[in-house]
């Protein structure tokens, strides 16, 4: 368990390999590839979580 949390929280872009970075706003929860290949949006209070890939 305590491994797949590790595996979750250090992502990689599934196009470059980069380090998935993450960004918290008060509206949304904001995961994205450094160079724009990969973006994740969670709206926590909405339950909705938007992914764009390029
Ligand atoms: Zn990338």
């Amino acid at each position: 368990m305590l491994k797949l949390l590790r595996k979750l929280a250090v992502e990689h872009c599934p196009t470059c390999n980069e380090i998935i970075q993450s960004q918290h706003s008060s509206i949304c929860y904001t995961r994205a590839c450094p160079h724009g290949h990969y973006t994740e949006e969670t709206y926590s209070h909405l339950g909705v979580r938007i992914v764009y890939k390029k």
